[in-house]
């Protein structure tokens, strides 16, 4: 029997994300390089990924898709919960780059 006044089964999706960055214009800065306001990449090693949903359970950035997970935003101005789904990945195929440190932090 339901609990009344329950709502939908779940866990929520956690905090929002920061404005999405849109599509890189191609016309300031060097090929290959980062929207302009783009902190964070977010590296998925699609072959390596197992398709647990972890990652899709704690944040709102991964979804799945079929038997992989698959990131939403690659590109980010703040971090939200990405670190968390990183973290949950048990075979480590998340990593996240600091574009401004030029640094990988997990
Ligand atoms: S947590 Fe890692 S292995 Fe699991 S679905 Fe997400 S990316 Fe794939």
């Amino acid at each position: 029997m339901a609990a009344k006044g329950r709502k939908a089964e779940g866990k929520p999706l956690g905090k929002p994300l920061g404005k999405p960055l849109g599509k890189p214009s191609g016309k300031a800065g060097a090929a290959g390089s980062a929207p302009a306001g783009a902190k964070f990449k977010i590296i998925h090693d699609v072959p390596t990924c197992i398709g647990c949903g972890a990652c899709a359970a704690v944040s709102s950035n991964w979804v799945m898709k079929g038997e992989k997970a698959k990131v939403k935003v690659m590109l980010l101005g703040k971090l939200g919960d990405n670190i968390d789904a990183a973290e949950s990945c048990p075979v480590t195929c998340i990593h996240i780059v600091d574009l401004q440190k030029n640094k990988k932090l997990i």
